[in-house]
Protein backbone atom coordinates (compact mmCIF):
# COMPACT_ATOMS: atom_id res chain seq x y z
CA UNK A 1 0.00 0.00 0.00
CA UNK A 2 1.11 3.35 -0.79
CA UNK A 3 1.82 5.66 1.52
CA UNK A 4 -0.68 8.86 1.59
CA UNK A 5 0.55 12.01 1.30
CA UNK A 6 0.72 14.61 4.94
CA UNK A 7 1.30 17.67 2.36
CA UNK A 8 -1.62 16.71 1.18
CA UNK A 9 -3.46 17.28 4.31
CA UNK A 10 -2.11 20.51 5.40
CA UNK A 11 -2.22 22.21 8.80
CA UNK A 12 -4.66 19.54 9.62
CA UNK A 13 -2.82 16.61 9.31
CA UNK A 14 -2.58 15.64 13.78
CA UNK A 15 1.82 16.12 13.77
CA UNK A 16 1.55 16.26 17.07
CA UNK A 17 -1.30 14.18 18.69
CA UNK A 18 -0.49 11.34 21.23
CA UNK A 19 -1.72 9.10 18.82
CA UNK A 20 0.03 9.73 15.82
CA UNK A 21 3.11 7.37 15.52
CA UNK A 22 6.09 8.18 13.65
CA UNK A 23 8.49 5.77 11.86
CA UNK A 24 12.06 6.71 10.52
CA UNK A 25 13.56 4.56 8.12
CA UNK A 26 17.00 5.18 7.87
CA UNK A 27 19.14 4.26 4.87
CA UNK A 28 20.41 1.03 6.55
CA UNK A 29 17.37 -0.08 7.06
CA UNK A 30 16.52 0.01 10.60
CA UNK A 31 13.95 2.11 12.28
CA UNK A 32 13.66 4.72 15.24
CA UNK A 33 10.67 6.38 16.08
CA UNK A 34 12.06 10.39 17.15
CA UNK A 35 11.00 13.26 16.59
CA UNK A 36 13.61 15.63 17.05
CA UNK A 37 15.36 17.81 15.31
CA UNK A 38 18.00 14.85 14.66
CA UNK A 39 14.96 13.49 12.74
CA UNK A 40 14.42 16.65 11.08
CA UNK A 41 17.84 17.08 10.37
CA UNK A 42 18.55 13.60 8.94
CA UNK A 43 15.21 13.38 6.99
CA UNK A 44 16.22 17.25 5.08
CA UNK A 45 19.60 15.70 4.56
CA UNK A 46 17.84 12.67 2.74
CA UNK A 47 19.56 10.16 5.41
CA UNK A 48 16.40 8.84 6.13
CA UNK A 49 12.74 8.76 5.15
CA UNK A 50 9.39 9.67 7.64
CA UNK A 51 6.56 8.09 8.15
CA UNK A 52 3.70 8.65 10.43
CA UNK A 53 0.44 6.06 11.14
CA UNK A 54 -1.90 8.02 11.74
CA UNK A 55 -4.87 6.00 13.79
CA UNK A 56 -8.20 6.78 11.95
CA UNK A 57 -11.75 5.47 13.30
CA UNK A 58 -11.71 2.13 11.42
CA UNK A 59 -8.04 1.33 9.81
CA UNK A 60 -4.60 3.27 10.60
CA UNK A 61 -3.53 5.33 8.04
CA UNK A 62 0.36 5.32 6.81
CA UNK A 63 1.45 8.93 5.50
CA UNK A 64 5.08 10.05 4.18
CA UNK A 65 6.08 13.43 6.18
CA UNK A 66 6.64 15.26 2.99
CA UNK A 67 6.12 18.41 4.13
CA UNK A 68 9.00 19.14 6.35
CA UNK A 69 8.42 22.49 6.99
CA UNK A 70 4.99 21.73 8.77
CA UNK A 71 6.58 19.19 10.98
CA UNK A 72 9.63 21.29 12.16
CA UNK A 73 6.63 23.97 12.87
CA UNK A 74 4.37 21.62 14.93
CA UNK A 75 7.24 20.00 16.78
CA UNK A 76 8.81 23.38 17.78
CA UNK A 77 12.01 22.71 15.77
CA UNK A 78 11.20 25.94 13.40
CA UNK A 79 9.42 28.14 14.97
CA UNK A 80 5.92 29.32 13.73
CA UNK A 81 4.41 32.71 13.89
CA UNK A 82 0.72 31.14 13.17
CA UNK A 83 1.12 28.31 15.96
CA UNK A 84 2.58 30.43 18.59
CA UNK A 85 0.89 33.52 18.39
CA UNK A 86 4.51 34.99 18.93
CA UNK A 87 6.58 36.89 16.55
CA UNK A 88 10.68 36.12 16.88
CA UNK A 89 11.42 40.09 18.16
CA UNK A 90 11.60 41.42 21.68
CA UNK A 91 8.20 41.24 22.61
CA UNK A 92 6.78 44.59 24.78
CA UNK A 93 6.63 42.97 28.16
CA UNK A 94 4.24 44.19 30.93
CA UNK A 95 3.77 43.14 33.69
CA UNK A 96 2.47 43.44 37.19
CA UNK A 97 2.34 40.69 40.46
CA UNK A 98 -1.22 39.24 40.49
CA UNK A 99 -3.93 40.56 42.64
CA UNK A 100 -4.13 37.20 44.09
CA UNK A 101 -2.81 35.20 47.08
CA UNK A 102 0.94 34.66 46.61
CA UNK A 103 2.46 31.64 48.39
CA UNK A 104 5.08 33.39 50.25
CA UNK A 105 7.23 29.93 50.28
CA UNK A 106 6.91 28.83 46.47
CA UNK A 107 9.90 29.81 44.79
CA UNK A 108 7.26 30.96 42.24
CA UNK A 109 5.12 34.24 41.80
CA UNK A 110 2.18 34.86 39.81
CA UNK A 111 2.35 37.56 37.47
CA UNK A 112 0.06 39.53 35.10
CA UNK A 113 1.31 39.81 31.50
CA UNK A 114 0.14 41.89 28.79
CA UNK A 115 1.90 41.95 25.40
CA UNK A 116 2.28 45.29 24.05
CA UNK A 117 3.59 44.63 20.85
CA UNK A 118 0.27 42.41 19.54
CA UNK A 119 1.66 38.96 20.28
CA UNK A 120 -0.33 36.60 21.77
CA UNK A 121 0.62 33.85 24.11
CA UNK A 122 -0.66 30.16 21.89
CA UNK A 123 1.94 28.29 23.04
CA UNK A 124 3.04 28.73 27.19
CA UNK A 125 6.30 26.66 26.00
CA UNK A 126 7.55 29.03 23.01
CA UNK A 127 7.11 32.06 24.94
CA UNK A 128 8.96 30.54 28.27
CA UNK A 129 11.93 29.96 25.75
CA UNK A 130 11.86 33.61 24.86
CA UNK A 131 11.36 35.05 28.07
CA UNK A 132 14.15 33.12 28.90
CA UNK A 133 16.15 34.11 26.27
CA UNK A 134 14.99 37.75 26.43
CA UNK A 135 14.46 38.60 30.54
CA UNK A 136 16.22 35.98 31.77
CA UNK A 137 12.86 34.99 33.49
CA UNK A 138 12.06 31.27 34.40
CA UNK A 139 8.43 30.73 33.24
CA UNK A 140 6.64 28.11 35.13
CA UNK A 141 5.60 25.24 31.99
CA UNK A 142 4.16 22.28 33.94
CA UNK A 143 0.61 23.85 35.70
CA UNK A 144 -2.10 26.42 35.14
CA UNK A 145 -2.01 29.30 33.10
CA UNK A 146 -4.56 31.44 31.75
CA UNK A 147 -5.55 34.41 29.57
CA UNK A 148 -8.60 36.65 30.10
CA UNK A 149 -9.44 39.64 27.75
CA UNK A 150 -10.39 42.86 28.63
CA UNK A 151 -10.82 46.71 26.43
CA UNK A 152 -6.88 46.53 26.32
CA UNK A 153 -6.17 42.91 24.91
CA UNK A 154 -5.47 40.28 26.56
CA UNK A 155 -3.73 39.35 30.22
CA UNK A 156 -1.92 36.44 31.07
CA UNK A 157 -1.55 34.96 34.17
CA UNK A 158 1.44 33.05 34.38
CA UNK A 159 4.12 32.02 37.47
CA UNK A 160 7.14 33.00 36.65
CA UNK A 161 10.53 32.08 39.44
CA UNK A 162 10.45 34.69 41.89
CA UNK A 163 14.09 35.18 41.42
CA UNK A 164 14.38 35.67 37.66
CA UNK A 165 11.77 38.42 37.66
CA UNK A 166 14.29 41.15 37.77
CA UNK A 167 13.33 43.05 34.65
ZN1 LIG B 1 5.78 40.27 20.53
Amino acid sequence: MEPRSAAAVGRDFPYTARTTCYVEIHKDGHVTHGTDRATYERVKAGESKLYAVWPGEWSSHLFVIDDLDEYAKAHGIKHDVQRTGLAEHVHQVRWTESGGEQNPRSPYIGISVSLDCGCKIQSLAVFAAQMREQKGWAVATSGGWGSSSGPEGATYSLRVRRKSLTA
